[in-house]
């Protein structure tokens, strides 16, 4: 049955009673597509309504669907598995929505469902278990994932693999993640192991924990030091607490809510002390911030992740709040901002980044159309969905203007994303993080660096 053919307007006696074809554990809020009026408002807002025209690829079809299989008019198949997991879990909808409908908050409940009634198998489900619970969990594993890639990159593997035509045994989208891999550093929680409170530089205003993240740590320590220096450079103390983990993102938008609930009683554990929790990947704080969410039948743990997620900040709103030095160093550079999903739509962090960028002097910034649609990255979505990834690149891209020289924002996946895009449709522009560039400006003023 194709959802065109369904009756978006029906009876409202039929509302649900028993969410009756959902499984108990973690089924959906029906609080959460109560309000939708099946208005139609968010289907211009929705990068896989764009490229499909299909209802039920758009947030008003998704929401329909999810409601029906709490009617019972839907089974927990296939047929629903798939537009729901085609979902970009992007949230431009909810931003569109009146009604305030949290599509995103749905979908994820959904995935838990479907992941419960169809557990993956096969070398998805072998892949699946041996990233999101073996290795993104563990952070010795991870470090040495990171390791293992060092050693890739500095041993001539990488250019033996790319110069025999060996890497082509890879699929394409894994091809082109091989080819932008930022060069692996040593991440931060291991340089700072044996020192997990960084002084204020000057004089302590106040004292915030960082959370150094999974992929983050790995791929972008770089972004994590630049952190770190532009925190301590501007009065604070860093703690990084030991016992944090991985934010459990990936693990909740792919279903896996059990995974998500034990990572995150780990970090609410894990920065119990602090007063505040510095964030600089826009996915984990998302992720960070909705805790409690995935608490409903846990009360003791919902209240303690509600007192969590009130401290979580992001980095550019940290430092646009708390006010900080404004570099005196020039980046003669035209840059343009891409707001990442879940800082712009997830956050409602729009204009601090900017500022931040404003304040860099000789920063000419440069506006991008659409900056707040979605590159396709959405998490793992670009290896698991590949095609439409690609599709909603090749949308974004072309709202880049062609004559900046760096395109910045403000989450890693976006970064690895957006990245692909500039070498696939020829663009010279380099990514960076905006925190990079507020580091690299104090650098300059204090005679490093050679922007
Ligand atoms: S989700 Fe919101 S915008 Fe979309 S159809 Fe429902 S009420 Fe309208
Ligand atoms: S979260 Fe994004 S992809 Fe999913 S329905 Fe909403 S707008 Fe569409």
């Amino acid at each position: 049955m194709s959802l065109r053919e369904m009756d978006l307007n029906q009876d409202p006696a039929c509302a649900t009673q028993s969410l009756s074809n959902y499984l108990p554990k973690d089924h959906p809020d029906e609080n959460k597509w109560a309000d939708c009026v099946h208005c139609g408002m968010c289907l211009e807002s929705c990068p896989t309504y764009e490229i499909t025209g299909q209802e039920q690829h758009s947030p008003r079809g998704r929401v329909h669907l999810i409601k029906s299989v709490a009617e019972g008019k839907l089974e927990l198949n296939q047929f629903f598995s798939e537009p729901v997991f085609a979902c970009l879990d992007c949230r431009a909808c909810t931003t569109a929505c009146p009604a305030d409908v949290d599509v995103g908050g749905l979908i994820e409940e959904a995935r838990g469902q479907v992941r419960q009634a169809i557990p993956l198998t096969g070398w998805q489900g072998a892949v699946s278990k041996l990233f999101l619970k073996g290795i993104f969990p563990k952070q010795t594993r991870l470090n040495k994932l990171g390791g293992l890639l060092k050693f890739y990159q500095k041993s001539g593997m990488q250019t033996a693999v790319r110069k025999t035509g060996l890497i082509k045994i890879m699929p394409d989208h894994l091809v082109e993640m091989e080819s932008i891999m930022p060069e692996i550093k040593q991440p931060v929680r291991e340089k700072y192991k044996n020192q997990t409170v960084i002084p204020a530089k000057g004089e302590t205003k106040q004292e915030v924990a960082f959370l150094t993240g999974c992929i983050m740590d790995v791929m972008f320590s770089d972004i994590n030091e630049a952190t770190i220096n532009v925190l301590t450079r501007n009065g604070n103390e860093v703690t990084i607490p030991k016992n944090q983990g991985c934010c459990g993102a990936l693990h909740v938008h792919a279903g896996d809510r059990d995974t998500g609930r034990k990572l995150a009683k780990q970090n609410i554990e894990a920065f119990k002390d602090a007063d505040k929790v510095i964030v600089n990947a826009a996915g984990c704080g998302c992720m960070l911030k909705e805790y409690p969410e995935l608490f409903p039948d846990e009360p003791e743990w919902h209240e303690k992740a509600e007192e969590f997620s009130k401290k979580v900040e992001d980095i550019s709103k940290h430092l646009h709040d708390t006010g900080y030095e404004k570099p005196k160093a020039e980046i003669n550079k035209r840059i343009t901002y891409h707001d990442a999903c879940h800082l712009a739509h997830g956050q409602g962090i729009r204009q601090e980044p900017r500022d931040i960028l404003l304040d860099i002097p000789g920063v000419e910034m440069v506006h991008m159309p659409n900056s707040d649609r979605c590159c396709g990255s959405a998490g793992i979505y670009n290896i698991t969905n590949p095609e439409m990834a690609g599709a909603v690149l090749e949308n974004k891209m072309a709202n880049v203007p062609d004559d900046v020289e760096m395109i910045s924002m403000g989450n890693p996946g976006c970064m690895l994303q957006m990245a692909i895009g500039v070498q696939k449709y020829g663009r010279n522009q380099q990514i960076v993080h905006t925190v990079q560039l507020l580091d690299w400006a104090y650098q300059k003023e204090d005679g490093k660096g050679d922007l």
